[in-house]
């Protein structure tokens, strides 16, 4: 593996743009899959309709024209002979093509084709006659790396790299699964899709069985002791009688959970899961309270600085007698030294962070309890980083992304599952609108509407910077526009993630205290933020959010007894959308998305945190995931498992999960 910065022949600028992509070395290059083909046959002349994708080859008819339109610019043109038929291709920014092109040259043309001119305007000009047929790797790209840059880069690496085979011979024998390199080739260098799709299904076992093997590996590890707290559980009533709220029954019911997991001497590894606005967040509080009367410290990570001083602020004041610190990644040094050395002298008792919390540098006295909020957004591996003195932590995970029982218990084994089901009495469900581009007129006098009664908006831009290739709102942009219409009735934020945290934090703040109504905003605030006043989320170029992400942002309002809305403004795909305006159930909602998303994308969607597979699909490839189960299970448990052969096998395995 190396990194880009050894690979010759790729810029500075190229390699940030690869960086952008999240790719920085050479493993991250292959395992960069195309997440679908395009399979390009060559087209029939007679059977075409005005400005169809087309492809043809033939003969160069003439010596190219090229005619340099600025210095960025220029336009080559020539005439294609193909057969029956002569056409016109022109081509931009391609005139270093023009020496190869002499007259008599066979070539292949794709493009679109304008009947009225007999014209190509080409995308791109391949060299020799067409094969039968000709499959193209499309990848997720961005305005700086098109497909073909980045298969073309793929491509020069993959020679040198040596390609490392994590599944072992017998399985690879068993199933008759080509070799990794072989397949990691097809996949970048596609022949024919028969091959293609079983190099595809070679790499996602390979994936699940990885993961499957760490999973197994972590629950053999998992039967040490836990800790026993001694705790009366009418302590923690009297806590929650003192609340400001009532539980409700579900919440109660994974407080008893917990507690009878805390004090226990069993090792507790509990999801939690509930939809957004049910109220997790009072039950971890409880978890930490629990945790501390036994005499632990407890961590809670947070997915965004955001998120995390939410939950402190929200900490302190419901247990102010209780030292509570915050970590998270952008603290002045000094600030932090301080905050580190209460984690480890033991004064700090409840520790809240971002991805800070796991940094190298946080030792802990005496960790009890780990909890980590919006679990879908963190790895498996993560809890591996922690460095704790002694013990062996409880662990509780909470997520909002409802996985199906089956899915979680193949994925994570023995893990207990505590499950909100309902929401805190009161509430209303957020009334859905679908709204186009042209219609903004009415949103605005919807949020006017709110306004004057005293409500609060979020409104949701999905960029932060003008991009020229895609004709997205941004968050300043709509700043003006907001302060046009609004600037006389009400106070106008922005919030945005190149922000400095203390930033942030001010307007948050300043929501949260209502000096600011309209807050706009990336989807930095997708996840947990709490706000009761907000009743209006207003949410630009929807289609470019998965459903399950919108009901996330939905859920940001709703949150008291009000009536809320969330307007869905697109003029696309508002099929997709309309799912939205019929139901507020987030399991309903995920598993829409995984329909309506999993077409027309040859891998399905790209699942985050602990299901981040590159290719495989936990639904789709659910027999797979299966048979990969077993066969780590077996794996694990036999000698081969302790091979030299396969020491990078277990090396992947064991310091993905240990804790030390
Ligand atoms: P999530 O499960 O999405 O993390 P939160 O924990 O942020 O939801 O809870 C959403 C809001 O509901 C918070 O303002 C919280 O104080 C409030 N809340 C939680 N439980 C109850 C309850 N039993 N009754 C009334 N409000 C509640
Ligand atoms: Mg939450």
């Amino acid at each position: 593996m190396r990194n880009l910065k050894e690979i010759k022949g790729i810029g500075i600028n190229t390699i940030r743009d690869f960086n952008n992509l999240g790719i920085y070395n050479t493993n991250d290059l292959l395992e960069y899959y195309p997440f679908r083909y395009e399979i390009l046959e060559k087209s029939d002349i007679n059977n075409i309709n005005d400005g169809d994708k087309v492809i043809f080859d033939g003969i160069c008819e003439n010596v190219p024209n090229v005619y340099y339109i600025s210095r960025k610019l220029n336009k080559m043109s020539f005439r294609l002979n193909i057969g029956t038929k002569v056409i016109n291709v022109v081509i931009f920014n391609r005139a270093f093509l023009k020496n190869n092109l002499s007259v008599g040259k066979e070539i292949t043309v794709i493009g679109k084709y304008d009947m009225r001119h007999n014209t190509i305007t080409a995308s791109d000009i391949k060299f020799g006659l067409l094969k039968e047929t000709v499959i193209e790797p499309i990848y997720h790209s961005s305005y700086k790396l098109n497909s073909k840059k980045i298969n073309k880069v793929i491509n020069s690496v993959i020679p040198n790299e040596v390609v490392i085979d994590y599944v072992p011979d017998g399985l690879n024998e068993k199933y008759h699964f080509m070799d990794k390199n072989r397949a990691v080739n097809l996949v970048h260098n596609p022949v024919d899709m028969s091959s293609v799709n079983e190099a595809i299904k070679k790499l996602k076992y390979e994936e699940l069985f990885l993961f499957m093997l760490k999973m197994n590996y972590l629950k053999s590890n998992n039967h040490e002791d836990g800790l026993k707290r001694s705790v009366s559980y009418d302590e923690i009533q009297k806590f929650i009688n003192d609340l400001p709220f009532k539980l409700t029954y579900d919440q109660e019911k994974s407080v008893k959970d917990i507690y009878r997991d805390l004090t226990l001497p069993k090792r507790m590894n509990r999801l939690l899961q509930g939809d957004v606005g049910s109220g997790k967040t009072i039950v971890s509080f409880i978890a930490l309270y629990i945790n501390y009367l036994g005499d632990y410290q407890g961590a809670l990570m947070a997915p965004t600085e955001i998120l995390a001083l939410q939950h402190y602020n929200n900490i302190k004041k419901l247990l102010p007698n209780l030292k509570t610190v915050l970590l998270t990644g952008k603290m002045k040094a000094k600030e932090r030294r301080e905050v580190l050395e209460s984690i480890r002298n033991g004064e700090a008792d409840i520790i809240i962070g971002t991805h800070a919390l796991i940094s190298d540098d946080v030792i802990y006295k005496n960790l009890g309890l780990v909890i980590t909020d919006e679990q879908h957004r963190f790895g498996v591996n993560q809890r591996g980083n922690l460095k704790n003195k002694g013990v062996t932590p409880d662990i509780l995970y909470m997520s909002a992304t409802p996985i199906p029982r089956t899915y979680a218990l193949t994925l994570y084994g023995d893990m207990d599952i505590s499950s909100i089901k309902t929401m805190p009495s009161g509430r209303k469900p957020v009334k859905t609108i679908l709204k186009s581009n042209k219609e903004i007129k009415d949103v605005l006098y919807m949020m006017l509407d709110e306004i004057k009664k005293g409500h609060q908006i979020y409104v949701i831009a999905p960029l932060v910077e003008e991009s020229e290739s895609m004709d997205m709102e941004n968050v300043y942009e709509l700043e003006e526009k907001m302060n046009k219409a609004f600037g006389k009735v009400a106070k106008i934020g922005v919030l945005h993630g190149k922000m400095k945290a203390d930033e942030k934090d001010e307007i948050m703040d300043k929501f949260k205290n209502n000096e600011i109504q309209i807050l706009i905003s990336t989807t930095v605030i997708e996840v947990g933020v709490d706000v009761a006043n907000a009743t209006m989320i207003v949410i630009f170029d929807s289609y470019r959010f998965g459903l399950s992400a919108l009901h996330q942002l939905r859920g940001r309002v709703g949150r008291n007894d009000l009536d809320s809305y969330c307007v869905l403004i697109s003029d696309k795909e508002t099929k997709r959308l309309d799912v939205l305006t019929h139901t507020n159930d987030g399991f309903k909602v995920s598993e829409e998305d995984f329909l309506l998303r999993g077409s027309g994308d040859l891998f399905g969607f790209r699942q985050s945190g602990d299901m981040n597979f590159k290719l495989a699909d936990i639904k789709r490839d659910y027999n797979l995931l299966l048979t990969a189960k077993e066969d780590s299970e077996r794996f694990l448990t036999s000698d081969d498992y302790y091979n030299k052969k396969y020491s990078h096998i277990r090396e992947i395995t064991e310091s993905a999960v240990n804790l030390d």
